[in-house]
């Protein structure tokens, strides 16, 4: 089960996944089934999200 098709839906526009602004079709990266304006708001996103799991494996 992989994530990481890059589907390209009809959508007009989405938001960005990680900072909220609208990104334009032309413009659009879709990783792991979420939109983002630039490569670097998904690489922030990769930062948070594997921050976010280290924390959790740490908590339990
Ligand atoms: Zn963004």
């Amino acid at each position: 089960m992989s994530e990481e098709t890059a589907v390209v839906r009809r959508t007009k526009s989405a938001n960005c996944a990680f900072c909220g602004k609208l990104v334009r079709r032309i413009k659009m990266y879709y990783r792991n089934g979420k939109y983002y304006c630039s490569k670097r708001c998904f690489k922030k996103m990769q930062e948070k999200i594997a921050k976010e799991q280290a924390e959790t494996e740490a908590g339990t």
